[in-house]
């Protein structure tokens, strides 16, 4: 079932150059969707177009068939979660508090105060990253890790069908790499939820994504399968770097 589809969309942060350039693209319910590019080529642009947090110049996004501009910010909060790839603003509360504003932004325009079931919804949210021991933790003095996955369990509180996630694998160890792309194949494969999440690591992408998105300079380099992606010709020439590319993995040649 397609969830996101876009149609000739375009973005320009300064009116001249396009970020993202007339990009045509489906994304499905039920997958996990990749996407990769180097730096600069617009993957954190498209995320944020998919999240309501920029509007579309030209073109259309649609969401479950609905104009996305023409959704409230409380319609919008309730479809979609957005862990972004940094997060400004000071956090002068405890890792629970944090991770209850998911629920405050699933309950926008119905209720401002939290219930029982909105603490339980945290309190498991803080479990699937592993942060349960430090739910009264002061949340600004976190390592770029625990902060990551506090951001994650603030978007899983909020329960929505669609989650985007811009590089949480970034600051993450091995360990919570696994733990959290076992668990987005989870919330695709049993809950059918959307899933979107930029990555560097082609090899993450490879193993979990069943789609990949290719961005070069604001255009679709390559969609597909990782099979029809990662292919030593195509990334050599999108990433300008030798590369060796087995079945298995893609590297860099030393
Ligand atoms: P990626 O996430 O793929 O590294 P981005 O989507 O963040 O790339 O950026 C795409 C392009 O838009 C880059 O050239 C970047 O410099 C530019 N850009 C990103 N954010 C802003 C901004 N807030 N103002 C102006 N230009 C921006
Ligand atoms: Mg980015």
């Amino acid at each position: 079932m397609t969830f996101f589809e876009l149609r000739g969309v375009s973005f320009s942060y300064d009116g001249r150059r396009l970020a993202i350039d007339g990009i045509d693209l489906q994304i499905e319910a039920g997958r996990i969707t990749g996407i990769i590019g180097p730096n600069g080529s617009g993957k954190s642009t498209l995320l944020q177009l998919l999240s309501g947090w920029l509007d579309v110049e030209r073109g259309q996004v649609a969401l479950g068939g609905q104009n996305l501009c023409r959704l409230s910010r409380a319609e919008l909060t309730r479809h979609v979660a957005f862990v972004p790839q940094r997060e400004e603003g000071c956090f002068s509360f405890s890792v629970r508090e944090s991770v209850l504003f998911g629920r405050y932004a699933a309950n926008e325009g119905y209720r401002s105060f939290e219930t029982e079931e909105d603490g339980r919804i945290a309190d498991d949210a803080l479990k699937l990253v592993e942060m349960e021991s430090f739910a009264s933790r002061a949340a600004d003095r976190l390592s770029a890790g625990e902060r990551q996955r506090m951001l994650i369990a603030r978007a899983l509180a909020q329960q929505t069908p669609a989650l985007l996630l811009d590089e949480p694998t970034a600051t993450l160890d091995l360990h919570h790499q696994r733990n959290l792309m076992r668990l987005l194949t989870t919330l695709a494969k049993v809950e059918l939820k959307c899933i979107v999440i930029v990555l560097h690591d082609l090899n993450l992408a490879a193993n979990y994504c069943d789609q990949l998105v290719l961005l070069d300079d604001g255009h679709i380099a390559a969609q597909g399968s990782a099979r029809d992606v990662l292919k030593k010709e195509i990334l050599e020439e999108v990433y300008r770097v030798p590369l060796v590319v087995t079945d298995q993995a893609v590297m860099i040649e030393p």
